[in-house]
């Protein structure tokens, strides 16, 4: 009976290491192949376009087998990963040919999303977070890392609605949780299809106790020892580079839910879907990759303390006031690499020869950035000059140590400059000598023998030979050389001098390179005990970068310092931009506006008609915001603001409505969110609340809405509405005001001027557009008289509080309908339609149908 495939030792190894990794893809390593078996390979073949083979293709039971070869294995992990799945890399432990019996093989690293620290082109500027959830009684511990750079953060949040807050202004793809985690909790942090990694309980471990020792909170504490043994498990390498855990507080900064960071485009656009349209790319003049995630991390959580936030206002305008000094700066910075990252990768043993240099060259720039802060005035720069330090014992290290230009490999030499280790010379010294002595003898022997074309050359197969064309084989002494090998055109012969030398040189390099190995390592493992201040200064550089990237941006796009008090809530912005709109549109064709809202105006209900730019004013104050809570200055002419401590956002596109009532159901969840945790110093966006139902269903929510807000909530509120009704609420709600976006008629057509006016928006816009559409004059005198009816009839059934009157700002911008005749057919028809029983469609039915006559 032969023996089945899967009985075979190598599968019965491949099964029992698979069984550790149920949950992903085994990468099992054969010669020059990670091999995938069974299902792995079924799946793998799909999702990686491999031809899928089986083992033993002739047995009862083949085994499904696909393969990728070992040089271009993280192109295939990286394809596994996007998909969120984890891999397992499994290698050979010993080499085959000393192995006894079966070659040992052990997984070495589990890659999982959350932990891939192979950072693609592109994402250099992105954080990869990986989080960790701990319920307990009062909420949930939390925490977050990312394994490339080193940060770890932890905090304590009381609801799950914080939780969700925090893990979507994290984008994480991976959230390690305990193995108790009730089903509830499981499907809310699923949501957006993040990977659940479950890490059973463990024993504390060194590193968890290390990064967690400044923790008082247990809880906080107890989740960043999950999230280390968690990471220990699958790295399985030295995670020196993760720093000390930082608790801190969401409500520290200023928060926002995820609909409103997706709403403002802060980061993605997702209406545009373009990188480019968001107030990232537009603020993002940085130089190095970290100061890209830290600008990322300032816009994520702008600042609530005005000391803090005049500091950075303070730095910028000094920056602003030197451009000598900041270009100067921005050059140094332009030559600085991903320290935090390259730092991650001298822990996790990584790092080769180039990344050294890289890590040189970055710490060259240093005196400079010092002396350019020395030239600053700002008191802090100064400060800081002192305080950095720039770990200059790594840079000559590097600078005596390494060749400028050293190959990728590690193992191979030519990595270790001349001078650095005197075994390493002397070896390199007897190569030389030896390769020149060999040299020497092609001389002396092309001499001894009278062959001119005599050559000494060297293969791989037989090292070092002598080679004498087939003419000149008559030539050759007696007894002195030893046949090799015969060629069509020369034979190749060898002598036991030569033998002896190539003996000293192979043993030479052999010795050589791995000496170039081991001083490599050593060098390495210097480096790896300055991880920590390299961390430090690669957190004053970023800083100083997002600084920079500030003052230019200001620069370039026009924005002013804004001033920010405490005490009351007042705003007050004179000609206000939307920066990312402007910046599409370009500055001349952006319509400023202000927004002044004092102890009186709570709240901005916004008439206009669609696409009037109701929505880039709501936008355009948010934004305005954050800026100025994260240090930057802002698209103005004059800014004052208080500190705002959440922003809240229901601002959906009009086709939302076409999704019907689902989406009706999020906006009232939106909706919901900022009603239930908004306070007085809360900035609210409400764009067209209510729209997603019947109309005077949408229309009681929303001014049940209003209400409430003004009565209760006190938040800053901006709220658009195409229900006109609603304007008359500023009669009974005193701190609501009415504001409408201005329009002209201009050769006929209505233009928008996107400008911001006091008062409700003109009623009767609707006919004026009828009007401009040309229908006929009797016609829309009559749709006058209509409306005049209907608001006369409706307003108390319906809706209490809104009365029918619309006061001032009527635009005169029509002359008179002319009379028309009585006996016409149009107006017949008119005059039978019954309006008291027909609804708005009805009457868009009947428009349609007299417009067909004329
Ligand atoms: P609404 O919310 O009223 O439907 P939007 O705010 O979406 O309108 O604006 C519609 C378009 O008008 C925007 O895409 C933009 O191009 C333009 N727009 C809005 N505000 C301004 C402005 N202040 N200056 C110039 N163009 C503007």
């Amino acid at each position: 009976m032969p023996q089945k495939t899967s009985d075979t030792p190598m599968m019965q190894q491949y099964n029992a290491i698979k069984a550790q990794y149920p949950d992903a893809f085994l990468f099992y390593r054969i010669g020059d192949f990670y091999e995938l078996f069974n299902d792995d390979a079924i799946k793998g073949a799909q999702l990686l376009e491999l031809t899928l083979t089986a083992r033993n293709k002739s047995a009862d039971d083949p085994i499904p087998m696909a393969g990728v070869p070992h040089h271009a294995v993280q192109s295939y992990v990286d394809i596994l990963i996007d998909h969120g799945y984890k891999v397992a890399i499994c290698e050979q432990m010993e080499d085959p040919k000393k192995a006894v019996g079966m070659v040992k093989r052990a997984v070495i690293q589990l890659i999982t999303p959350g932990t891939n620290v192979d950072i693609k082109a592109g994402a250099a500027k992105t954080n990869n977070y990986i989080t960790a959830v701990l319920p307990h009684a009062g909420g949930y511990a939390f925490a977050y890392g990312d394994v490339s750079t080193g940060e770890l953060k932890v905090t304590d949040l009381k609801s799950k609605f914080a939780l969700q807050n925090e893990l979507s202004a994290l984008a994480t793809k991976e959230i390690v949780v305990p193995e108790d985690l009730t089903d509830d909790d499981a499907a809310m942090l699923k949501k957006g299809e993040r990977l659940l990694s479950v890490q059973p309980e463990s024993k504390p471990t060194s590193e968890g106790s290390y990064v967690s020792q400044d923790l008082n909170d247990p809880a906080e504490a107890a989740v960043v020892q999950m999230l280390m043994a968690y990471l220990l498990n699958t790295q399985k390498r030295s995670l020196a580079h993760i720093q000390k855990a930082v608790a801190y507080q969401p409500s520290a900064y200023l928060e926002m839910d995820q609909d409103a960071r997706s709403n403002l485009d802060i980061l993605q656009n997702s209406r545009t879907g373009r990188k480019g349209d968001t107030l990232l790319s537009l603020l993002d003049a940085t130089k190095t990759a970290m100061g890209g995630r830290l600008l990322k991390q300032w816009l994520e959580r702008p600042l609530l303390d005005i000391g803090a936030i005049s500091v950075r206002q303070n730095q910028v305008q000094d920056l602003l006031d030197h451009f000598f000094e900041r270009s100067e700066l921005q050059e140094r910075l332009t030559k600085v690499y991903d320290l935090e990252r390259l730092a991650g990768r001298v822990a996790f043993g990584t790092v080769n020869g180039r990344d050294l240099i890289q890590l040189q060259t970055s710490l060259d720039q240093v005196p400079a950035i010092q002396d350019v802060l020395s030239k600053l005035d700002d008191g802090s720069f100064k400060a800081l000059r002192g305080k950095i330090d720039p770990v200059s014992d790594v840079a000559s290290l590097i600078r005596r140590a390494i060749e400028p230009e050293p190959p990728i490999s590690v193992t191979d030499g030519g990595l270790i400059l001349r001078g650095y280790n005197k075994k390493l010379d002397e070896y390199r010294d007897a190569m030389k000598h030896s390769k020149q002595w060999i040299a020497e003898l092609e001389a002396s022997e092309r001499q001894a023998t009278g062959i001119h074309n005599l050559k000494i050359r060297y293969n791989k197969v037989f090292g070092y030979f002598i080679e004498v064309t087939k003419s000149n084989l008559d030539k050759i002494p007696e007894g002195r050389y030893e046949r090799k090998q015969t060629l069509t055109n020369a034979e190749r012969f060898i002598t036991p001098e030569l033998k002896e030398k190539e003996t000293l040189i192979l043993e030479a390099q052999e010795s050589s390179t791995a000496l170039e190995y081991d001083l490599f390592q050593d060098i390495r493992d210097q480096v790896k005990s300055q991880i920590k201040r390299l961390q430090v200064l690669a957190a004053q550089i970023s800083a100083l970068d997002v600084l920079q990237s500030f003052a230019t941006v200001a620069e370039n796009n026009h924005y002013v310092r804004p001033t920010m008090h405490a005490g009351t809530h007042d705003i007050n912005i004179k000609g206000g931009r939307h920066p990312v709109v402007e910046h599409v549109l370009g500055q001349d064709s952006y319509i400023p506006n202000d927004v002044i809202m004092d102890q009186d105006a709570d709240m901005l209900l916004i008439t206009g008609p669609n696409m009037s730019g109701k929505s880039t004013y709501m936008r355009q104050l948010a934004l305005i915001v954050i800026m100025a809570q994260a240090g930057s200055f802002v698209p103005a002419d004059a800014a004052d603001l208080p500190i705002f401590d959440q922003i809240f956002t229901r601002i959906g596109a009009a086709d939302d409505l076409a999704n019907g009532e689902s989406t009706f159901m999020v906006e009232m969840l939106e909706a919901n969110a900022a009603l239930s945790h908004a306070t007085a110093s809360s900035l609210i966006l409400f764009d067209e609340i209510g729209r997603g139902t019947a109309t005077y269903d949408g229309m009681a929510l929303a001014q049940a809405i209003i209400e409430y807000l003004h009565d209760h909530v006190h938040a800053k509120t901006l709220f658009s509405t195409h229900y006109h009704e609603l304007t008359s609420l500023s009669d009974s709600l005193a701190k609501l005001k009415n504001v409408h976006v201005g329009a002209v008629e201009e050769h006929g057509n209505l233009v928008f001027l996107h400008k911001m006016m006091p008062g409700p928006a003109d009623k009767s816009y609707g006919i004026h557009v009828a009007k401009l559409a040309g229908l006929p004059a009797d016609l829309l005198s009559r749709a006058d008289a209509i409306l005049k009816h209907l608001e006369a009839a409706t307003p108390e059934k319906t809706v209490p509080a809104a009365a029918s009157q619309v006061k001032d700002q009527q635009l005169s911008l029509f002359e008179e309908p002319k009379p028309q005749p009585k006996n016409s057919p149009i107006l017949a028809k008119l005059a039978k339609f019954d309006l008291m029983d027909a609804t708005p469609m009805d009457a868009m039915n009947l428009i349609f149908d007299l417009q067909k006559r004329l």
